[in-house]
């Protein structure tokens, strides 16, 4: 699903003829097959069995996108004990343990996973090499709710590292039996590195067939390393505690360009743009595009009357909805469809 970066195309959105600073909107950007997904799911939810919904953590990491839906009717929980016993609860994008599914079992929840399919992969990843008894090193950040649900498939033989000094000082009961894992979301720059230290503690060691980093945090990263030599600074639409949209800003602070991350337009400080004749602009995989039109509004009013999108490779991937949605919208046995 990852595409490989050929000359990038450049679509001139609008050009003012006095325009000397310029906006280079990057593509691809934001929404990813997951987050539609994710997304797509909690407002068919609320159309099709109605308020309330519960939704169990951010349905994806974007405080616009939630408030969004807490609009519309869905409550978002932190823990399944905040859910009232046989209501509808939605996992989020980013993935649970089975000891969260076992609670909603427990407790009589119905529920609708959405877990994007990319995660799902890494889970199934976990339980293979588990069952084949390896030690497994799930290379992300503990505190994150994915790597939380992904260790939880083997908690008992899954170690998590965060930096080459942790892989360092692993201690596993047999160095010739351990296998690696990755989030999803990681800096390609820095997985890469943490596989090579991890490769050489342990030589024998055994990974996906596939690289974990999915395609659109692989396809993002690629988007700013191809642009942020040109720009004098890069803005990330996204939230903080969106890892995706974090690792595109130090992506482009280790190239050398200026880069902030912003949830909106009114984050961005005037003094930023001290100097700056070429702004990037791209989103995380969990940042809608109306804010990025907003960005792009507001730096037109601040100047920047050129707007070039710099697609830098095409991207169309689409995830299908999970059963206990497709099952709920599928019209009656015998029930007749008018029109066309
Ligand atoms: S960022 Fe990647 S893993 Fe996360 S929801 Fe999007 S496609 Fe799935």
């Amino acid at each position: 699903m990852t595409t490989t970066a050929s000359e990038p195309r450049v679509n001139n959105l609008s050009n003012q003829a006095e325009a000397t600073k310029r906006v280079l909107l990057l593509k691809p950007r934001g929404f990813c097959a997951g987050v539609v997904r994710a997304v797509d799911i909690v407002k068919i939810a609320l159309d099709t069995f109605g308020a309330p919904i519960y939704v169990r953590k951010e349905i994806v990491h974007n405080r616009y996108v939630v408030s969004d839906l807490a609009k519309k009717g869905a409550i978002f929980v932190n823990e399944l004990d905040e859910v009232p016993s046989g209501a509808r609860v939605i996992f989020s994008a980013h993935g649970v343990s089975p000891a969260v599914r076992a609670v909603a079992k427990e407790r009589g929840l119905k529920v609708i996973d959405a877990t994007c399919p990319l995660v799902t992969k890494v889970h199934v990843e976990a339980i293979k090499f588990a069952k084949q008894g390896y030690s497994l090193v799930l290379v992300g950040h503990r505190e994150h709710e994915e790597v939380e649900g992904t260790q939880g498939e083997a908690p008992e033989v899954t170690q998590v590292v965060s930096t080459v000094e942790e892989v360092n000082n692993l201690v596993v009961p047999d160095p010739d039996k351990v296998a690696y894992l990755t989030q999803t979301t990681l800096s390609l720059d820095e997985a890469r590195d943490m596989i090579e230290a991890l490769k050489k503690k342990f030589p024998n060691i055994v990974g996906p067939h596939a690289q974990d980093i999915c395609y659109a945090t692989e396809n993002r990263q690629t988007a700013v390393k191809n642009v942020a030599h040109g720009a004098d600074l890069v803005l990330v639409v996204g939230s903080k505690n969106s890892s995706n949209s974090n690792r595109l800003v130090e992506v482009s602070q280790n190239l050398g360009t200026n880069s902030y991350l912003i949830d909106k337009a009114e984050d961005i400080q005037p003094q930023w743009l001290n100097d700056v004749d070429n702004v990037a602009v791209t989103a995380g995989a969990s940042a809608p595009e109306v804010l990025v039109q907003e960005v792009i509004e507001y730096l037109q009013t601040k100047g920047f009357g050129s707007v070039d999108e710099v697609e830098v490779m095409p991207e169309n991937v689409r995830f299908g909805l999970p059963p206990e949605i497709v099952q709920a919208i599928k019209p009656a046995p015998g029930a007749v469809t008018v029109g066309a």
